[in-house]
């Protein structure tokens, strides 16, 4: 029912669950790991059918409707109580408190879940289950055990397990209880170096609690350990400002004034670490990343896990009945039942984990496309909004299908390949392919930079986090806007023109604080008039028979001067509020004059143009074919490639007619052509270059971007990770190259 962790090892996953085996497995090595225990898998077993629980959970799970998340919710609810509330056998409580007692009189330990599924020791339930700290007190202990246990029946554990096809009954829960170390010196460790691989460890400390270094607000002392000559090379020993420690179950912080210009660790400690992570490199065969602890003398080390360098992306596919075919917009497989959305007003009946379907999506949906599995829609490019919406939101997306909203019903079961663009019939289980590698951390370093593009200001911070770019190449305001009350004019008409600037302000400042200090081009409005038309007071928007080729981008802007003027204000703002990571971007430019009265008005707005960053996009071939006197007259400090109305405008092929699609080709040579013009330009006057447009995704086109020599590459936020991967290899790869023609 209980046992030691040094009790248990690797093959006893399916009773003490993985965090439990592991940890047995470390210490069967000789590494010191905190003591501690395990109230294993079958006492929870065995309690739910004591008590008769488990015939009323089956009960309930039987009813529930998992894609229904209030049902979910509810069923969730009840089963934790229930679980929560039925005390437990005497036998049980009495056993787990005197392990407790055994292994410390009234210490702090840590509760941590380990969820096991039979037979199936490989599934992964990490981070599913709950876990507690600082608890202390047998009654407590007794406490949070039952409170683990009733956390494998949380919403989002009971969806996965129905998702991926496991039986309720067949998944049970261990609980590991482990003192906590109260350290007086803690850190890391890369058992070798962890971008070269070379047999050198890497240490950094700190003294106190090792949270300090993971949340990057101490800086810790750096060590390194070469292996193959025995000896440390390297000692860094850096001024440490404050310690974390742990007083009454509490963390708290304690300044170390001149104590922490002192160096944490001694040779010896070094060495002794070393040898515990050579230990454990050696069993798992592959470098590892560890967490260690030093309290009263005694090194512990408290977590092993695999150098995360790189990062393996599992590919999925699945087989199956193809229903509807279109574009594969934004990748991953979603699962979940349909919901046609005709209009915008029937929105509401979407309900987490389903997947929407719709003509096209409108920005008064974004809230719904959070919460779906997947979108498929009948219209729409590449470039559409659905396509980036979801890929910003890293939701599966099938876009420009023609038929979708005709041939898929609601209610009915699909699984939807956001890569290769399909919708099957049916659930279908994802089968692995292979696995794409990309590196993590530390990050690759390459010449050029790598951007993200941004048209969602909530997802702004999370974006920054998970891509790390070297800033945004692209802010998209209209997407923002669109999803305003009314229409930009009818705000300045109605005497409002202040509470559109405080909603552009409020946007962009989201975007530009994610990123700050690096940098944010904010493009001004491009506003087609067919898509503003749909906004409430839009009905004053020329009917155009030609809306590509109309009354948008700046042109649009020079003539709505008011308009263009409130962006500025709100631009304004920010910068005198210090944010001077704001760059300004005018899209679809066409004539000299533009540029330069843009320029005019932004400087009577208060912009201190000649500061910050101020540039154009090159999207058409009238910009491109003119650079030169643009720069000369306008002083523009960048340009950016809008590869998507390039291509339209160079090849007289409408972005949004499928009728012609088969001809948009952004690689077509006169497009190329255009590019290389303007980025050579560029480079005799020292105006940076870059791509927003969508082809700055596209590994193939990044090459060729590369190897002209654009100074950065701005991708969707999924595509970033990849995009730096194939600028680093090519940057490599050219260096190579010129090296050997020598
Ligand atoms: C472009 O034209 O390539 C571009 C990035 O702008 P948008 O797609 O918003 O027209
Ligand atoms: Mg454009």
């Amino acid at each position: 029912m209980i046992v030691w962790l040094e009790e248990v090892d690797k093959d006893d996953v399916t009773i003490v669950g993985g965090k439990g085996a592991n940890l047995g497995e470390l210490i069967r090595l000789g590494v010191p790991v905190p003591e501690g225990f395990v109230v294993d898998a079958n006492t929870f077993k065995k309690f739910v059918e004591d008590t008769g629980l488990k015939e009323r959970i089956k009960e309930i799970l039987s009813k529930v409707d998992v894609n229904d998340t209030r049902e979910l919710e509810e069923a969730s609810r009840k089963i934790r109580e229930m679980i929560e509330e039925t005390p437990m056998p005497k036998y049980v409580e009495e056993e787990i408190k005197k392990y407790y007692r055994e292994l410390c009189k009234d210490c702090y330990v840590a509760i941590r879940s380990s969820a096991t599924a039979e037979d199936l020791p490989s599934a992964s339930f990490a981070g599913q289950q709950e876990t507690y700290l600082n608890v202390r007190g047998e009654d407590e202990v007794v406490d949070k055990v039952k409170k683990c246990w009733s956390s494998l029946y949380t919403p989002r554990a009971i969806f996965y397990r129905v998702q991926h096809g496991f039986k309720h009954e067949d998944v049970s829960i261990a609980v590991v209880v482990q003192k906590m170390v109260n350290s007086e010196k803690s850190g890391v460790m890369f058992t070798s170096h962890p971008t070269t691989g070379e047999k050198i460890a890497i240490i950094e400390a700190v003294f106190g609690l090792g949270e300090a270094i993971v949340s990057g607000a101490v800086t810790p002392d750096h060590y390194e350990y070469d292996r193959i000559n025995r000896k440390i090379v390297k000692i860094d020993v850096a001024q440490k400002k404050f310690m974390l420690t742990r007083r009454d179950g509490k963390t708290v912080k304690i300044d170390l004034g001149e104590e922490g210009k002192n160096r944490v660790l001694s040779d010896e400690e070094i060495e002794r670490l070393v040898e515990f992570g050579e230990i454990i490199e050696e069993h798992y065969g592959n470098p590892q990343d560890v967490e260690w602890a030093i309290e009263n003398g005694k090194i512990y080390i408290v977590q092993s896990r695999p150098v995360t360098t790189i990062r393996e992306i599992e590919r999925m596919e699945v087989e199956g009945e193809i229903i509807v075919k279109g574009l594969g917009a934004s990748p991953g497989i979603g699962v979940g039942s349909v919901k046609v959305v005709l209009s915008s007003e029937e929105i509401g009946k979407v309900k987490d984990g389903d997947v929407l379907v719709t003509i096209m999506t409108t920005p008064d949906m974004v809230p719904a496309m959070r919460k779906v599995s997947a979108i498929v829609t009948d219209e729409g490019g590449l470039t559409c909004h659905a396509a980036i919406v979801s890929r910003e939101l890293g939701i599966p997306a099938v876009v420009g299908t023609g038929n979708a909203t005709k041939i898929l019903r609601d209610g009915m079961m699909v699984t939807v390949d956001g890569e290769k663009g399909f919708v099957y019939r049916g659930e279908l289980k994802e089968r692995k392919v292979g696995e794409r590698v990309v590196s993590l951390a530390p990050q690759i370093v390459t010449a050029t930079e790598v951007k993200v593009n941004i048209s969602i200001p909530d997802v702004a911070e999370k974006v920054a986090r998970e891509t790390n770019a070297d800033g945004v190449g692209l802010f998209r305001i209209e997407h923002m806007v669109l999803g305003l009350k009314k229409h930009p004019m009818k705000y300045i008409k109605d005497g409002e023109v202040d509470i559109y600037i405080e909603e552009l302000y409020k946007g962009m400042k989201k975007v530009v604080e994610a990123f700050y200090p690096k940098p944010v081009w904010i493009r001004t409005l491009d506003a087609p008039t067919d898509e503003f038309r749909h906004m409430e007071g839009g009905g004053d928007e020329p009917i155009e028979s030609n809306p590509m080729l109309g009354f948008r981008g700046i042109r649009r802007d020079l003539k709505e001067v008011e308009h263009f003027r409130a962006e500025m204000k709100a631009i304004k703002r920010l910068i005198d509020e210090g944010y001077t990571n704001v760059g300004i971007m005018l899209p679809l430019v066409s004539r000299v004059d533009e540029v330069l009265k843009a320029k005019r008005i932004a400087e009577e707005e208060g912009i201190p143009i000649g500061k910050i960053d101020f540039g154009i996009m090159i999207e058409t071939p009238a910009s491109a074919l003119i650079i030169e006197d643009i720069i000369r007259e306008c002083g523009i400090t960048f340009v950016s490639f809008g590869t998507n109305d390039l291509t339209q405008y160079t090849l007289a092929v409408d972005r949004n007619n499928e009728n012609v699609a088969y001809l948009y080709d952004e690689s077509h040579p006169a497009v190329l052509r255009l590019i290389e013009n303007v980025i050579n330009v560029c480079r005799k006057y020292g105006v940076k270059t870059s791509i927003c447009g969508q082809a700055g995704s596209d590994p193939k086109f990044a090459e060729i971007l590369v190897r002209l020599g654009i100074d950065s590459i701005s991708a969707n936020p999924d595509a970033v990770h990849r995009i730096r991967e194939v600028v680093a290899r090519i940057e490599k790869r050219m260096i190579l190259e010129k090296v050997r023609e020598l």
